[in-house]
């Protein structure tokens, strides 16, 4: 058995980035991987400028508190001040460029009108240099980088580039992904279900962590438990896709299929990792029917093959696991390993297990960590009620109180 760190360590050393790219209005960016880096037009902020509402002053004008300045001039944000002579202050908006002279802003609350005047300010509180003030370019600075190449653009991302004066972002192209799902029992919701059938979850699942990872997928449905239809299923997925999942049939009784049907229209390596939920996992290529040459237009003269076991739990945790740092490697993002957090277990883990279990957990009020009592393979609501995993290395226990590595789900449907 293999290591789960041996096995993706594996899987990783086989893929390659997808090579193509595009360029893509800034809205239609989200969730998509830069293809290069971006530099800033400008600098960000453009100006000195104030972060308070108040009065921009010369601080060798107010080291004594309740200095009186005379307000000699207004700046709302948007415009722009002129020179700020000695013993005045300007009336200063949140946003406004500080004007030149001016080495601090004194905020409204820290002053008071003098008794009877109308133009003046008292400063009641002696501002040091620099103070209420953003410096010009300390976000960013013209020509420097702002986002780098192989960064997964989330919300935030799209600001950056946008506050950096760009309209447009070049992204790598989507990695097409097809899956289909193999087993006799399965019925698709919607449909009567069949006398000792079950519904097929895995479609949703799988299809909904393929797109919340930003790829294509394509869905090719239910494949019947025999040779024939699991060779034709694969030489169909092999078409216009980069890489193939599935899931089921990846043991090697009888009825199962994947490993006779992806030997005859490519290659594979069936592996047993010692991990629990999740053994059985296959890992190999399929030819593309069309004669496609290795890396003609970034092409690939074979799609890649991932096949996950079928229990539902198995198969989402395994995509979570294996497929999804596969996929990370084909866009190109420059995300390392999965990161884990060391969080209180509040419950006992006596039973030792040679594989690494992924307990399916949830954060308490308390900040501690509770375990879903059925950690079926099969019971997927395990999955639906935690909000992450519990990764528990092989041979280990512990108790109550006890520090665990637990890996929130949010992190890793991105
Ligand atoms: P297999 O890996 O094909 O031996 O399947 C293992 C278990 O997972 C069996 O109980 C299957 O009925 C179940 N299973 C397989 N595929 C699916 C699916 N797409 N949706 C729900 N359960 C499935
Ligand atoms: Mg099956």
């Amino acid at each position: 058995m293999l290591t789960a760190q041996q096995a993706l360590d594996h899987l990783l050393s086989n893929a390659r980035p997808v090579g193509d790219s595009e360029m893509v209005a800034m809205q239609a960016a989200l969730g998509r991987v830069l293809a290069e880096n971006v530099n800033s037009l400008v600098d960000v902020p453009p100006l000195d400028n104030t972060s308070m509402d108040g009065y921009a002053v010369r601080t060798v004008d107010t080291q004594n508190p309740g200095s009186i300045l005379t307000i000699a001039q207004r700046i709302p944000a948007g415009s722009i001040g002129t020179q700020l002579e000695p013993g005045t202050a300007a009336r200063i908006f949140t946003g406004a460029p500080v004007p030149p002279g001016a080495d601090a802003v004194v905020m409204q609350e820290d002053c008071t009108t003098p008794e009877g005047s109308t133009d003046q300010v008292q400063v009641n509180i002696a501002p040091a240099v620099g103070q209420w003030i953003r410096k010009r370019g300390e976000d960013l600075r013209t020509g420097k980088t702002a986002l780098t190449a192989g960064t997964f653009l989330r919300p935030q991302e799209l600001g950056v580039a946008a506050s950096a004066g760009l309209t447009h972002l070049n992204v790598k192209r989507r990695v097409k992904v097809a899956a289909f799902f193999t087993g006799d029992e399965l019925s698709l919701p919607g449909e009567p279900l069949k006398l000792g059938g079950i519904y097929n979850s895995n479609r949703d699942t799988l299809l909904a962590c393929i797109k919340s990872l930003g790829c294509e997928a394509t869905d090719l449905g239910i494949v019947p438990d025999n040779l024939n239809a699991t060779r034709e299923a694969l030489r169909k997925a092999s078409k216009d896709h980069d890489l193939i999942i599935t899931s089921g049939g990846v043991s090697v009784g009888e009825e199962d299929h994947i490993k006779p049907a992806v030997t005859a229209e490519g290659r594979l390596d069936l592996w047993q990792i010692a991990i629990k939920p999740g053994k059985p996992l296959a890992f190999g290529a399929v030819r593309k029917s069309e004669n496609v040459k290795d890396g003609e237009g970034g092409a690939q003269a074979e799609a890649w093959f991932i096949g996950l076991p079928g229990n539902p739990v198995s198969s989402f945790v395994t995509f979570l696991l294996f497929v999804r740092p596969f996929i990370l490697k084909l866009q190109g993002r420059d995300e390392g390993h999965v990161q884990s957090y060391p969080m209180r277990a509040d419950f006992d883990w006596l039973k030792a297990d040679r594989r690494n279990e992924f307990l399916r957990v949830k954060i308490n009020a308390q900040g501690g960590l509770d375990l879903f009592p059925n950690q079926s393979s099969g019971v997927l609501t395990s999955a639906s009620w935690g909000d992450g995993l519990v990764d528990c290395p092989p041979g280990h226990t512990f108790k109550a109180g006890e520090l665990v590595k637990y890996i929130p789900f949010n992190a890793l449907l991105s």
